[in-house]
């Protein structure tokens, strides 16, 4: 498995990507980001959950030029939800390279998302309607808009915006790179491909069918926040003989670690940062079953051949079904039964929903007292159900202001796990983060601003006390 790095990345969204914690590319990224670069049109084949938006992301902010104020990339979503989820992913991604990304969607002011394009917006990440709308109002130029991305586009032909998105590209320069990401690739896609990409690549990512019949396998909802109370909870309720705790990445694995830790319990982590003697002691403690719990990330446990594990919990959803498929066949092995539950947050349902309809499993869902009274099997939600509204996702942010920057060595990383371990919050709640000499600014949703503040407050990054406030607005 390639690094990053070694797709040919630049070292500005290498910084980035290396901010939010991702170990290593997902296997979409694997495969689409080289093409991306090397300027060809790509047809993806995958879904929700899969690392899609960063196989586009990626590639995309690395050819936009921050000093140009011409709209350079678009991204067109069929959902409101989606446009805001992948706008948010792009402005992690595009952080260190300062980066624009405008999010126009239908159902809030357009004035607003009109000003906000006439101040900026290197990126537009748009729903087809507004888009549409705002190109007749001259407010959206896209004359120099070299990188165009059509985001699930079957579902796009679902909801009757086909005709739509070909006027648009018709508006793009015919010289553009187009990738076209969708699940499903139905005649009218195909034709809409063949229409407007040129030479595409396409990439289709399989999913290994799950053969762990032998485990019972579980959903557990719950906000982000409540996750490591949830998973004390839940570690109490099964009592496991040996459990394996999946994070998406090198960051949470740690911090995850720390909570248990400080709770007393018996518990290690393991991550791809850690030295590999470090690594191998961890490792062979749990194989001789000298330690009940361990903190994985999906790089680290590969290889990880344990017999014993009686329970899986996916702390975190996993990227893709494959990736859910190799986690969980960590328990169950060799004829004896093993139990998997998968936590996963309100706006994470349509991930959950993937991972049941590719690795075509059915996760029930966990309650307290599940081993004594079998509960009755939860339908999955359907793939084209209206996706719920990301927790966060919607609402308007609220910028902080941090007393300390590059002069005290602080790092975005540094804001980012300072806040998250101390509220809980997702690293991706943090947004636009900006260190300069004395004083660092960020965003994070308005409902969560005071608690921040409150529960950051105090805090030490670097042997130092944190100290944050609200940003006049
Ligand atoms: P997407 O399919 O783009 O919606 O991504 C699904 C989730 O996977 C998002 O929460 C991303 O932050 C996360 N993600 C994307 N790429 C990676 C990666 N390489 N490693 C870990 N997590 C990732």
């Amino acid at each position: 498995m390639p690094t990053f790095a070694e797709l040919g990345l630049a070292p500005d969204i290498l910084a980035a990507i290396q901010d939010v914690g991702y170990e290593e590319p997902s296997p979409i990224q694997e495969q689409a980001i080289p093409p991306l670069l090397e300027g060809s049109d790509v047809i993806g084949q995958a879904q929700t959950g899969s690392g899609k938006t960063a196989a586009f992301g990626l590639p995309m902010l690395q050819y936009v030029d921050p000093t140009e104020h011409e709209v350079q990339g678009l991204v067109l979503t069929p959902t409101r939800e989606l446009c805001i989820q992948v706008t948010q992913a792009l402005r992690t991604y595009g952080s260190r390279k300062g980066v624009d990304v405008v999010a126009v969607f239908g159902g809030a002011p357009i004035r607003t998302q009109q000003a906000q394009l006439r101040a900026g917006g290197h990126v537009v990440v748009g729903t087809v309607g507004r888009v549409k709308d705002l190109i007749s109002r001259h407010s959206l130029m896209l004359h120099s808009t070299r990188f165009v991305v059509l985001d699930e586009a079957d579902e796009m032909l679902d909801l009757g915006f086909l005709e739509d998105v070909e006027r648009i590209l018709s508006l793009t320069p015919s010289s553009r790179q187009t990738a076209l990401f969708s699940a499903t690739m139905p005649p009218e896609i195909r034709r809409l491909a063949d229409q407007y990409l040129y030479n595409p690549i396409t990439i289709k990512v399989k999913t290994a069918t799950l053969t762990v019949d032998t485990v019972e396998q579980f959903a557990l909802e719950v906000s982000a926040r409540d996750k490591a109370e949830a998973l004390v909870g839940v570690l109490e309720a099964e009592r496991p003989d040996q459990a394996l705790v999946f994070v998406r990445t090198k960051i949470r694995c740690d911090q995850l670690f720390r909570t248990l830790r400080d709770r007393g319990m018996n518990v290690k982590a393991i991550h791809g940062d850690m030295t590999q003697g470090a690594r191998d002691g961890v490792m062979i403690s749990f194989k001789e079953g000298r330690l009940p719990l361990l903190i994985a990330t999906d790089v680290a446990s590969r290889g990880l051949d344990i017999t014993g594990i009686s329970h899986v919990v996916n702390f975190d959803v996993p990227v893709s079904p494959d990736v859910y498929v190799h986690r969980i066949g960590r328990t169950g092995r060799v004829g004896r039964s093993g139990r998997a539950i998968t936590f996963y947050e309100p706006r994470q349902q349509r991930e959950v929903a993937a991972i049941e309809n590719h690795a075509g499993v059915k996760l029930s869902p966990w309650v307290k007292d599940a081993r004594v009274a079998p509960t009755p099997v939860k339908a999955p939600p359907r793939r084209h159900s209206k996706p719920h509204v990301p927790a966060n996702g919607g609402g308007p942010l609220r910028k902080l202001i941090l007393s300390g920057g590059r002069a005290e060595g602080l790092e975005p990383s540094d804001i980012i796990h300072a806040i998250t371990s101390a509220t809980g919050l997702d690293g991706e709640a943090v947004r636009n983060i900006r260190v300069l000499e004395r004083f660092a600014f960020f965003e994070v949703p308005e409902q969560e601003a005071d608690r921040v503040v409150e529960q950051v407050n105090g805090t030490e990054v670097r042997g130092q006390p944190l100290r944050l406030e609200l940003a006049r607005t």
